[in-house]
């Protein structure tokens, strides 16, 4: 239910969507990973939305490849102290918390999760990325410069970063693979009332078989999307493993958004190319789905492992 809200949402604003969608994944590791008395604390207000929260894995040099990130919490008599930048943080500034994975150790096994604060002193942000869309959600740059941190904000346990980190993309997957599904079926819906309305040739254009074809095409990848983020949602409400569905689902509508919200500009002709219309918006916005939350490559490089797993 939360994914078909989610696309609802994504159907008329989608950086409205990626906002609530990015929320819930910097929710995960606590509502997942966290004690009883740190869900009470923090997990309790990031739910009523008093509290937004971001999600900080990417660092500049480490984006497909986040165990190279090199972050580092360094341990303290009573906590941690963190110092390193990181990258693309949707929410970035703007965040109450930070659901931050950061170097307690070497290696893939030298990880932790982190909720940190907002706003702490060592704490400062970049200046928002200048995006092609999403223009509505902030993505800065954040430099931890020594900054202190209690040991109760260590969320699993010390080096389970990585896995906590895994765990919360399969789960935001699902979120950007709903996104992905409403975006394509706004556009869909505005291609198809502009064929019908526009005339070519003495005819309404969606009666050309040619367009009508192409406007088959996006209805059929459209379709195919929500039934791909459906499954792997049924899969896990029943507790069964949905990592490679996740994967699937996010490459699938998220490929299908780019190329429905790219047909979708061939269809309204020279008015889709134009700021009158909102397809233009919609390809821009459909174009970052492919590379956020692990690009899609890298959901080919999942989906590949699985099938050599066995
Ligand atoms: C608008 C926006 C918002 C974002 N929000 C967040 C956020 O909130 N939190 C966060 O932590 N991150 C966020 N990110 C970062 C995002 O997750 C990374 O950009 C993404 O994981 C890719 O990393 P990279 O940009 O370093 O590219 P790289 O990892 O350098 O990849 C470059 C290219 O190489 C390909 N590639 C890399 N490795 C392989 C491989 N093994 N096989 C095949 N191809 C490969 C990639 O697919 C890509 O095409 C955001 C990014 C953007 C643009």
């Amino acid at each position: 239910m939360y994914l078909q809200v989610l696309e609802e949402l994504a159907a008329r604003w989608a950086a409205v969507a990626v906002a609530v969608s990015v929320h819930g994944l910097s929710c995960f590791p606590l509502a997942t990973f966290g004690t009883p008395a740190q869900q009470q604390r923090w997990l309790v207000p990031a739910l009523a939305g008093e509290q937004v929260g971001a999600y900080s894995l990417s660092e500049p040099q480490a984006g497909s490849d986040a165990a190279a990130l090199t972050c580092r919490a360094e341990k303290t008599a009573d906590g941690y102290r963190v110092t390193g930048t990181k990258a693309w943080i949707t929410h970035g500034g703007v965040a109450d918390f930070y659901a931050l994975f950061a170097r307690t150790g070497e290696g893939s096994r030298g990880v932790s999760c982190l909720l940190a604060p907002g706003r702490a002193d060592g704490l400062s942000f970049g200046r928002p990325e200048q995006k092609m869309g999403l223009h509505a959600v902030p993505t800065t740059t954040a430099h931890w410069d020594g900054v202190t941190l209690d040991g109760d904000r260590l969320l699993g346990a010390e080096g389970q970063g990585l896995p906590i980190a895994f765990a919360a993309l399969d789960s935001g997957r699902l979120g950007i693979a709903a996104v992905a599904t409403g975006l394509a079926q706004s556009a869909l819906d505005v291609a198809v009332a502009y064929a019908q309305e526009r005339t070519a040739f003495g005819k309404k254009i969606i009666d050309h078989q040619g367009l009508g074809f192409l406007l088959a095409d996006m209805a059929a990848a459209v379709d195919a999307a929500r039934a791909t983020y459906l499954d792997a949602a049924r899969r896990r409400d029943a507790g069964r493993p949905y990592g490679r569905q996740a994967s699937v689902a996010k490459l699938t509508a998220t490929d299908a958004a780019m190329k429905v919200t790219t047909d979708a500009v061939q269809v309204l002709g020279g008015y889709g190319y134009t700021r009158d219309f909102p397809v233009e918006r919609f390809m821009r916005e459909a174009k970052v789905m492919q590379i956020f939350e692990g690009t899609n490559q890298i959901q080919r490089l999942v989906i590949a492992r699985s099938l050599a797993k066995g």
